[in-house]
């Protein structure tokens, strides 16, 4: 899910971040991409017009932050347009009611709907500790009942016992009830479906509705079906008022359009995501994380924000003098080791530059993770100040010492020496200003 798009659009973006001063017209074209992405993944062209609109009038009118550059900026208004456009804040179901809390599933046939109850009833149960009964509507499919009691047993949560020949709404009463007597928190009633919106569909759940008095009804779609699960999404709205969505089969290929337009078109929150057909195969919709994910450039401001403000600024400065003559002792690298900790570790680090999200994937197939952060640190400690001031007295001897005194072989010293060298050359060409920034530092630095 969103692969495509995602590449697409860190590719346009980052190369906006590439330069320095942006004009309206890299900005318009970059937009313009950026448009074309987007429909090509399905979004609904409503969605993407009013997106791009908005994207261009904020970044017309921003403000300019000190130390982020233009293309910095942009992609921020392009990150925080997204998180608009899925919803802003997570939404979960709401449990806020007198119980027994009846919630309503709704949806086509095949959408997932019966196994996404199970799935919801089974976390109701484990994590909120609620008593949750499950009935079955469907009177004309003897199977679905079947499947929502075998599910029923999957998961340890109760179905209501089939009595034949009731109707939809008989059976939807006497889960109520059931359920008033039995003590239980949350009732979960699952509709019958068709394979297409139909009226017969419509009533039958506008009835259930009424006699029930549901505090949420939940509509399930397939997000593999795109805008149809949109269209869906608003015809069920519609007639039933849906209090929000489940997308299933977000561990499918689809290209992301309905995830991504369904907020914006029906107004209806995405609460919660399938991904997959075990029954534990069910997640909260994050609309930040989600446009993390998309943008799969990390979050380049916040990067700014947090090295602002972890950065002692006298240390900075110093260490900028120093890079600027070429001088880089080992000591710098043991504060630039700590700082790279501070900043939540390579992982955290290298998820929030641009553009190294492929790096970030060589740098963990090579098992370089924040455990070798660590090991550096403890090589360097073991050395005496003359040593990490001047490496190049480092012979055999002492790399010895300094190997078992870090608990480490001594080509892991010589790796770090190694390491070490490259960098003070990459932080001389950065000082010169002939550097890529500091993520084709970290490249050069670990050999990628
Ligand atoms: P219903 O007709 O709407 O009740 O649909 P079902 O619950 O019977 O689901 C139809 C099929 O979709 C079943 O094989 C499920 O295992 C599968 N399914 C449901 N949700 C997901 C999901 O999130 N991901 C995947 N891959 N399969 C799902």
């Amino acid at each position: 899910m969103f692969e495509g798009l995602s590449d697409k659009l860190s590719n346009i973006l980052s190369s906006l971040t590439r330069r320095g001063a942006l004009t309206e017209e890299d900005v318009n074209a970059a937009l313009r991409e950026v448009r074309r992405a987007l429909l090509e993944a399905d979004v609904a062209l409503e969605v993407v017009r009013s997106f791009t609109d908005k994207v261009r009038a904020r970044a017309v009118g921003a403000e300019v932050v000190k130390s982020v550059s233009p293309g910095q900026q942009v992609v921020k208004i392009v990150h925080d347009q997204l998180v608009e456009m899925l919803g802003s804040d997570a939404e979960v179901i709401s449990l806020n009611a007198v119980p027994p809390v009846g919630i309503l599933m709704v949806g086509l046939q095949g959408s997932g709907k019966t196994t996404t109850t199970a799935k919801i009833a089974r976390r109701l149960k484990d994590r909120e500790n609620r008593k949750v009964l499950m009935a079955s509507l469907d009177t004309r499919r003897p199977a679905a009942q079947e499947q929502l009691a075998v599910l029923g047993k999957q998961v340890g949560v109760d179905t209501l016992p089939i009595v034949a020949g009731q109707s939809a709404v008989q059976i939807a009463r006497r889960a109520m009830e059931a359920a008033r007597l039995g003590g239980y928190d949350v009732v979960m009633l699952d509709t019958a479906g068709r394979v297409t919106v139909d009226e017969a569909l419509m009533v039958e759940a506008a009835e259930v509705r009424a006699a029930t008095n549901p505090h949420e009804v939940l509509l399930v779609a397939d997000a593999l079906t795109g805008q149809d699960a949109v269209n869906t999404a608003r015809a069920f709205d519609q007639r039933l008022g849906v209090t929000g969505i489940v997308l299933t089969r977000m561990d499918g290929d689809a290209r992301g359009g309905a995830a991504l337009s369904m907020r914006a078109v029906t107004g209806k929150p995405i609460k919660l995501i399938g991904t997959g057909e075990k029954v534990d195969a069910l997640e909260e919709f994050h609309p930040s994380r989600v446009a993390n994910r998309i943008l799969g450039m990390g979050d380049i401001v916040s990067l700014v924000e947090r090295a602002a403000e972890n950065f002692d600024a006298e240390k900075a400065q110093r260490m900028a003098d120093k890079m600027r003559k070429g001088k880089f002792d080992l000591d710098d690298l043991r504060d630039q080791l700590a700082q790279m900790e501070k900043l939540g570790g390579l992982g955290g680090l290298m998820g929030m530059l641009p553009g190294v999200a492929k790096m970030k994937a060589q740098l963990e197939s090579a098992n370089l993770d924040d455990r070798i952060i660590k090991r550096q640190r403890a090589i360097i400690d073991s050395m005496t100040p003359a040593e990490r001031r001047n490496p190049d007295i480092l012979k055999a001897s002492r790399k010895k010492r300094i190997a078992s005194g870090s608990g480490v072989k001594v080509e892991d010293v010589n790796k770090l020496l190694k390491m070490h060298r490259q960098m003070a050359d990459v932080m001389k060409m950065m000082g010169g200003g002939k550097g890529k920034g500091m993520a084709g530092a970290l490249g050069k630095m670990f050999g990628i």
